[in-house]
């Protein structure tokens, strides 16, 4: 009686956690959602009334603007991504590919909005040149999926570092920054879909709870592993790790 009763108050509690969890995405990306297109519904209408005499403050609304769809577009493409996998539709495209390259794309792409934010971005250069059969377009959405919390989750230590080369046989990649850090009870928790800590000043960062999601799915597809190491309040540290072929 007693372990029925407790295996259904286990039951009880999970479907009442999930409710939650879906509320707080919910709310989340909605959240997400608002913001930027509060600043370009501002900004068009700021210049459709002819308001903006001078040509540099007009090219640094449009600016703006663009930076916001591109916002828009990341979640909602994130959103879509994750659903597609969701329903096992996700399709990979293997190919040799050469990580050299595809890291210096990555940060030739990323540098001047880190640089924008006042953060020190480096690539620790991998004097060998290193192929492994990868899906490119995954393996990059990964990368910068840890890149973008990394850069979200800093405060006064804006530094992001990127490695990349060879351990034990396989290929690493890996993503450092210096910021707020994660508890050993919540590196648990991360990649679980919609999660997110709620402790400290987390939540006032936006975000959906899906990217860690995210890369743990491509890493799984292409045999990997993720590796984090980090200290609350000093920083984190995720290493990707692959087989090469
Ligand atoms: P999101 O950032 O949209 O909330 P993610 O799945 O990318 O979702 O991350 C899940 C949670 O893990 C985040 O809400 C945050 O609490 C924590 N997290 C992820 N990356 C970092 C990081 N580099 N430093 C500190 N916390 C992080």
């Amino acid at each position: 009686m007693l372990f029925a009763a407790w295996f259904g108050f286990k039951n009880i509690k999970r479907e009442v956690d999930l409710a939650q969890t879906k509320s707080d995405f919910v709310s989340n990306v909605s959240h997400e959602l608002r913001t930027p297109l509060a600043l370009i519904s501002m900004f068009t209408e700021t210049l459709a009334m002819g308001r903006v005499k001078s040509e540099e403050k007009r090219d640094e609304y449009y600016e703006i603007i663009q930076h916001e769809i591109d916002r828009l577009s990341r979640i909602v493409n994130k959103i879509l991504s994750f659903s597609k996998i969701e329903a096992g539709k996700w399709k990979y495209n293997f190919a040799l590919t050469q990580i050299n390259s595809l890291i210096n794309k990555i940060f030739d792409t990323y540098k001047f909005h880190l640089q924008n934010k006042g953060f020190d971005f480096a690539i620790e250069d991998c004097s060998e040149r290193i192929t492994a059969y990868i899906d490119p377009e995954a393996v990059s959405e990964a990368v910068i999926n840890l890149i973008d919390n990394a850069v979200k989750y800093s405060e006064e230590n804006k530094k992001v570092i990127v490695r990349y080369g060879i351990e034990s046989g396989r290929v690493f990649i890996e993503v450092e920054d210096f910021g707020i850090g994660i508890s050993s009870a919540d590196q648990k928790k991360i990649f679980e879909k919609f999660f997110r800590v709620t402790s400290g000043n987390v939540h006032e960062r936006k975000g959906t709870g899906l990217g860690l999601t995210l890369v743990n799915h491509i890493i799984e597809a292409h045999h990997g592993e993720i590796k984090l190491t980090s200290d609350l309040g000093k920083g984190s540290k995720f290493k990707l790790l692959f087989p090469r072929i």
